[in-house]
């Protein structure tokens, strides 16, 4: 199990399993899909969500 990540932004500490602060678009894919986020900071991340759960492919900086 790799599902205890404690993961946040390293800008400004928002945890990552928390409810991101603004979905800005879902694109389904075979194995699930990827859902784009901006932090409150406004970091843009991008999450993949799967049958494993949830993780942070990549996140930008600010702005
Ligand atoms: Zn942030």
């Amino acid at each position: 199990m790799t599902g205890t990540q404690r993961e946040a932004c390293p800008h400004c500490g928002w945890p990552d399993r928390a409810e991101p602060f603004q979905i800005v678009s879902r694109h389904g894919t075979a194995a699930g899909h990827t859902v784009w986020t901006r932090c409150g900071c406004g970091s843009l991340q991008v999450r993949v969500v799967d049958a494993c759960g949830m993780r942070v492919l990549s996140r930008s900086g600010r702005g």
